[in-house]
């Protein structure tokens, strides 16, 4: 006999679990951009003058005019807060001990935005528009990973 599901928070579940591993590869574009900021810290783009477009992390072609590009471009160390959110629960909905707050920035340079943590944005409330700075993490522990980026911190106001 069929079920119509009217309401999929009740519908019958059959616990289990689904193996299910892959290997993900960066690609040319990718692995110079992961490259650079493991031996560098170097955050790269890449720039399309035809659309007057910069990505980030780097792009093998232009995904608007299909252009060839290149890792040419190094952006940042600052940008602009575009937008954030705060988690209060992982992907699994369990409650997280200290919620997590994940920004897009728009790195100095770029049109593409970044996503990556917000580190310890503090009892200031972040704010659309504010100038955050990349950290890193220390070059002896970096492994070529987007995690050799720990987050974005939001940079000190210019003192004069
Ligand atoms: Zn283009």
């Amino acid at each position: 006999m069929r079920e119509k599901v009217a309401r999929p928070d009740e519908v019958r579940r059959w616990p289990g679990d689904f193996p299910v591993a892959h290997r993900y590869t960066p690609g040319l574009a990718g692995d110079a951009f992961l490259t650079a900021l493991r031996d560098r810290g170097a955050i790269l783009g890449s720039r399309c003058e035809r659309c007057a477009y910069t990505y980030v992390p780097t792009r093998l072609f232009c995904e608007r005019c299909f252009a060839e590009l290149d890792a040419g471009v190094e952006l940042g160390p600052e940008g602009t807060l575009v937008s954030f959110t705060i988690g209060f629960v992982g992907l699994e909905g369990e409650p997280l001990d200290r919620p997590v707050t994940l920004g897009l920035v728009r790195l100095d340079g770029a049109d593409a935005v970044l996503l990556h943590h917000v580190l310890d944005p503090g009892d200031e409330p972040l704010e659309i528009g504010e100038r955050v700075a990349v950290v890193l993490r220390a070059p002896e522990e970096r492994t070529g990973s987007i995690l050799d980026i720990l987050g974005f911190a939001v940079a000190e106001a210019e003192s004069d």
